[in-house]
């Protein structure tokens, strides 16, 4: 077992054969998927990892050698992370900065914690907008709320993409409504 330690905090995206994003694994599991020949680095990180015999590149991207079926998951966590990735960090109101999660139909309501229902909001929209919906406001919504779709997702339910893994994810600025 190599002795790795590498930067706290970082990962690496690890991706099928195929190309297909997996997941995100700690830089240390992927460096031993490298020295494994389990996966082959397509995309350097920053700095060198050193063990006793080698010396390689922090993993950034790693591709599996050989393909491997994974269960589709067709339900995408409703996480805090993954509302602002799907609404590109942007305010579903304003388009300022999203700072807070906004219940489209409020909760207090009877309005559902739900993909379809939930947008990121600056916090003075969230504020503004209290109780009331969108209709009685006259505000309008920029893109409607529905769930995320797509490989990508299996990672960026997780964390914020680091940007050198932006050639293997699909992601763009959600379309206008
Ligand atoms: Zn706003």
């Amino acid at each position: 077992m190599p002795d790795i330690r590498p930067m706290a905090g970082s990962g690496a995206l690890v991706l099928n054969a195929s190309y297909e994003p997996l997941c995100v694994v700690s830089v240390r599991r992927a460096a031993i998927l490298v020295l494994s020949a389990k996966a082959v680095c397509v995309c350097d990180g920053e700095g060198m990892l050193h063990s006793a015999r080698n010396a390689l590149p922090v993993p950034s991207v790693v591709r599996l050698t050989r393909f491997v079926r994974v269960p589709y998951r067709t339900h995408v966590g409703l996480s805090r992370r993954a509302i602002f990735a799907r609404d590109g960090w942007r305010c579903a109101y304003c388009r300022g900065p999203a700072e807070t999660i906004d219940h489209v139909f409020p909760r207090s309501r009877g309005g559902r914690h739900a993909w379809e229902n939930v947008v990121a909001a600056c916090a003075r929209c969230n504020h503004t907008k209290g109780d009331r919906t969108p209709a009685e406001l006259g505000w309008r919504l920029h893109t409607v709320p529905a769930a995320p779709k797509g490989a990508a997702w299996r990672v960026l339910g997780h964390r914020t993409p680091d940007p050198r893994w932006t050639d293997w994810l699909d992601l763009r600025e959600p379309e206008a409504a």
